[in-house]
């Protein structure tokens, strides 16, 4: 069966991957994001529908469920970096909105039409999973990811759905190089002593490649994870 599949925030990183990966295996593809270029490049040589939407707007995120999908992977997110007496209201909000107020408006779209053999699944964070000291509302927004991914879970798993989320430690993408420049002029340090410092948590000693990613969301779309339901599912090399 060709599956149709929606991955938000699909014009970078680690959305990027995931939606190459599903499209290469035949699956129709849509990918969602604020900026259309950036869609565009990742379609660039695949069959992917591309549509714009911020997944904070309600109005945008119904729009683009004018059909249903098998396979709904909620992968937009973010945060700003700092200690919390540093963290401004918009700030939070901000980091609140993309990551839960997200992951939350297109679960609900989804499940509206959603059938049995239906996959949700959320890009959480080992930060879902753990506390951090600079990163409070990203930690908090993705701990409320991990709450409502095991409330969902319980509430369609008597429907032949399950819903699970990746959670990975930090990825070669542009939001890991974000952090490497701000640790690395935080504490002004060579490049290569700011990744050394990044990647500490992982006892692997290195970031984890998108495609390590892609492995974990291609197996909980997969029909041999039938019975992984309200799972979080640590890719971070031991740091969990
Ligand atoms: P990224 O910055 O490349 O990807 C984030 C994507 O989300 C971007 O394409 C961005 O445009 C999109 N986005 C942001 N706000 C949006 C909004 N309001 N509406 C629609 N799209 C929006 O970084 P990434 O590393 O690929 O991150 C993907 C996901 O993985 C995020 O949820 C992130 O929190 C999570 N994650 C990343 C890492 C890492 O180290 N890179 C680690 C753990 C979890």
């Amino acid at each position: 069966m060709t599956r149709r599949v929606l991955v938000t925030g699909g014009g970078s990183g680690i959305g990027r991957a995931v939606a190459r990966a599903f499209a290469a295996a035949g699956d129709r593809v849509t990918i969602t994001g604020r900026r259309l270029a950036a869609l565009e490049e990742t379609a660039e040589g695949f069959d992917m529908a591309c549509r714009a939407a911020d997944v904070t707007d309600e109005a945008q995120v119904q729009a683009l469920f004018d059909a249903p999908y098998h396979v709904v992977i909620a992968n937009a997110g973010g945060g700003v970096a700092g200690k919390l007496r540093g963290v401004s209201l918009a700030d939070w909000n901000a980091t609140l909105a993309v990551n839960m107020t997200g992951t939350f408006l297109l679960f609900r779209e989804a499940l509206r039409g959603m059938g049995t053999g239906g996959r949700l699944i959320a890009m959480a964070s080992t930060a879902s999973l753990k506390g951090g000291a600079t990163v409070p509302a990203y930690a908090a927004a993705k701990h409320g990811v991990l709450g409502l991914v095991r409330s969902v879970a319980l509430d369609v798993a008597g429907k032949g759905i399950t819903c699970n989320a990746v959670c990975p430690g930090f990825v070669d993408t542009d939001l890991a190089e974000a952090a490497i420049s701000a640790v690395q002029k935080r504490f002004d340090l060579t490049r290569a002593a700011a990744l050394a410092e990044v990647v500490s948590d992982n006892p692997m000693g290195r970031l984890i490649a998108p495609d390590e990613v892609v492995a974990a969301v291609t197996f909980l779309a997969s029909p041999g994870a039938s019975m992984v339901n309200g799972h979080a599912l640590s890719v971070s090399g031991g740091e969990i």
